[in-house]
């Protein structure tokens, strides 16, 4: 199960074809530590629930080589954001390897209890951005309506890791009435992502019931979810689950998928599942130190996702959340990596890297310098191969006439 993102690029800041190629293989999760469990608990989701990593102890008597570092946050974790680890995840993780992606992505550290002053407990400013507890109103045409603050298993880098896991005591209490209701009284949103916490994790009755609401505003077109459950517990998606998702399209799904290792055979079922229901499928990504900050590992990701028949949408640099910063690569590494894809490869599978502008500037787009001037009569592009070309356009941006033209002389009566 080696992880590892060592040697992941030639000088040239190519892949390794040999590492991508690995990294591209599909497998399934293995049992690990649950053999003796039958088969249907195994598949079953609820199972995987009740059966989650919570505590220090058991982390400890399934991986003895915890490091002081993981211990010491892990004793830690229930006063931030707390442990919770699926055992279908938790078999994704190389005990051997301590700087395994999977493992730094959900095994808490004494690096998260160390605050910088530009870090904030909310990054992206959604409480200041919300009309009714619960719903973010930050766009125009947009609101996201958070559902729970539960998810399957808890990621270090939580963005949202204020209110989710409910470790730091926000306690939160959705009131779906009073959400519905304001989206009911606002014309202007045409968009509703659902979201939390993961909404993945409601009974098909109780997820139904907000699509069916939602459904019922006539100004709502669009319906998302985002959810990391795809990724983190596959046995959710049952066909009961998508039967029912069928029923309210538009509904697109956004996953969240970080390293290849986490696009297992399950997954891609379950992806598949999702897709033969007409859910169009995206992957939002966030960039994060010694797990995905290399172009190898991010080229095998895309390749993957689009295996499974999901688009990668966005890739994120790391908010600034309080105790991240161990977590958090540069700027330039992530425009590195795009322009290592741009061009190279799919576009399909290029996603968009943005920063979410700190304390609530809403996405912002990054992306590598393609145009290099522009000039009255020209701008100056280049190309992924680094070619310079001129695209001829008039300075107040029209497009050129295609050359003098000529007037003919009028007849004479
Ligand atoms: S699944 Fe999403 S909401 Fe839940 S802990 Fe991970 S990033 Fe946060």
């Amino acid at each position: 199960m080696g992880s590892n993102n060592s040697g992941s690029e030639d000088e040239a800041g190519e892949p390794d074809q040999r590492l991508l190629a690995k990294l591209k293989e599909f497998h399934g999760a293995g049992r690990g530590f649950w053999t003796d469990v039958p088969e249907a608990d195994w598949n079953n989701w609820q199972w995987q629930l009740k059966n989650r990593v919570v505590t220090l102890a058991q982390l400890q008597r399934l991986m003895p080589t915890l490091t002081p570092e993981e211990y010491a946050g892990t004793e830690l974790a229930n006063t931030k954001l707390a442990l919770a680890i699926t055992p279908y995840f938790f078999n994704l993780i190389d005990p051997a390897d301590e700087q395994c992606p999977i493992r730094r992505q959900v095994i808490p550290r004494i690096e998260e209890t160390r605050t910088a002053s530009w870090e904030m407990s909310d990054p992206c400013g959604e409480d200041s951005h919300s009309p009714v507890s619960g719903l973010v109103h930050r766009y125009p045409d947009r609101v996201l309506f958070l559902v729970t603050d539960r998810c399957a298993s808890y990621c270090r880098y939580c963005t949202r890791s204020r209110l989710v896991s409910n470790a730091s005591g926000y306690d939160f209490h959705p009131q779906f009435d009073r959400q519905i209701d304001y989206i009911r009284r606002t014309p202007a949103i045409r968009d509703v992502l659902l979201s939390g916490g993961d909404p993945l994790l409601f009974s098909d009755e109780k997820l139904e019931y907000l699509l069916r609401e939602l459904r019922g505003i006539k100004h709502v077109e669009f319906l998302r979810i985002g959810s990391r459950i795809p990724i983190f517990l596959p046995q959710r998606i049952t066909p009961q689950l998508c039967a029912m998702l069928r029923r309210y399209h538009p509904l697109f799904m956004s996953i969240h998928a970080n390293h290849p290792r986490e696009l297992t055979t399950e997954v891609r079922d379950a992806l598949a599942r999702l897709a033969d229901a007409g859910v169009p499928l995206g992957n939002q990504s966030v960039l994060l130190k010694g797990v995905n900050d290399e172009v190898t590992i991010m080229h095998a990701l895309v390749h993957k996702l689009l295996m499974c028949r999901v688009k990668p949408y966005y890739v994120y640099q790391c908010d600034l959340i309080s105790g991240s910063a161990h977590l958090r690569t540069s700027v330039s590494k992530g425009l590195r990596i795009m322009e290592s894809l741009r061009g190279h490869t799919s576009g399909y599978a290029v996603p968009q890297f943005v920063i979410d502008a700190p304390g609530g500037g809403g996405k912002v787009p990054v992306n590598p310098e393609y145009v290099l001037s522009r000039a009255a009569g020209r701008v100056v592009i280049r190309n992924f191969e680094g070619k310079i070309f001129e695209y001829p356009e008039a300075e107040d941006g029209t497009p050129l006439l295609a050359g003098p033209v000529e007037i003919e002389e009028p007849e004479l009566v």
